[in-house]
């Protein structure tokens, strides 16, 4: 079997699941390119807790983790199933790090639906996520990722999804397809380490621009994954879409091949 590529998707608003923009465009022309996964690995910005965590239930519930949409979006389903058999595999394949086992709490986010839906559809491939320790520096983060990367070699697609800027404070509904200019600025130095030496992604937190870029860490840390994964398989990762949208948010899209 061919090595599945891994990919970080810029997420932006729940409201991409039910619209077609040219990055949702671009997530679904990723997934045509693909070779049907065995199953997906979801590292969402919305998992953020103080744990390392897998869901590992048979039927992963869909988690509306917003306010203030059109009901559409909250009678949004998603029914794929969970992968349990994953679920154990990944705290197997990461160890020493300890992984929880989750099968009850948390579900499929919309970190995850919202571009699951326009990758699968059908929602027929099988859905794992790996929740983000809130409590561990990026560096973890990247470390977790390269372990991950045997993943890659059985069929599993890893799908970070967050955003390298993401700042709601700031956001303007408006303007569309926009950036202020420390946004696309931090999203370019982004781009410039990732290109060179992903392993360094934790630099960024240097930039001038960090505080208004990366506020809250959980958007950005899902990047670090792809870092690691990169990292693991001295890859660089490319960029397949690129741009801002309402000022303060990166809807930049990467893979790793
Ligand atoms: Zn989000």
């Amino acid at each position: 079997m061919a090595t599945m590529p891994a990919v970080f998707i810029g997420h932006g608003s729940p409201m991409n699941a039910l619209e077609d923009n040219r990055f949702t465009d671009s997530w679904a022309a990723f997934a045509t390119s693909l070779e049907k996964p065995s199953a997906v690995l979801a590292i969402s910005a919305h998992w953020y807790i103080n744990a390392t965590a897998v869901t590992s239930m048979s039927e992963p519930r869909v988690i509306h983790d917003f306010y203030g949409f059109p009901q559409e979006l909250f009678d949004f389903q998603y029914p794929a199933p969970g992968d349990s058999q994953l679920a154990q595999h990944v705290g197997e394949i990461v160890d020493p790090v300890w992984v929880g086992l989750d099968d009850e709490t948390w579900g499929i986010d919309h970190g995850t639906w919202s571009v699951l839906a326009h990758m699968f559809p059908d929602a027929d491939v099988p859905v794992v996520q790996l929740a983000i320790d809130a409590s561990q520096p990026v560096e973890y983060h990247i470390d977790l990722g390269a372990r991950l990367a045997p993943l890659r070699d059985e069929g599993v697609l890893i799908l970070a999804s967050g955003n390298v800027v993401h700042n709601l404070r700031a956001i303007e509904w408006r303007a569309q397809d926009q950036g202020f200019d420390w946004a696309q600025r931090f999203d370019d130095d982004a781009r410039a380490i990732l290109s060179s030496d992903p392993s360094m992604l934790g630099t960024l937190a240097q930039s001038d621009d960090y505080r208004l870029a990366v506020p809250t860490p959980d958007h950005f840390l899902p990047l670090a994954y792809l870092a690691g994964l990169a990292s693991a398989d001295a890859r660089t990762p490319v960029a397949f879409v690129e741009g801002c949208t309402m000022g303060s948010l990166s809807m930049t899209s990467y893979v790793i091949l």
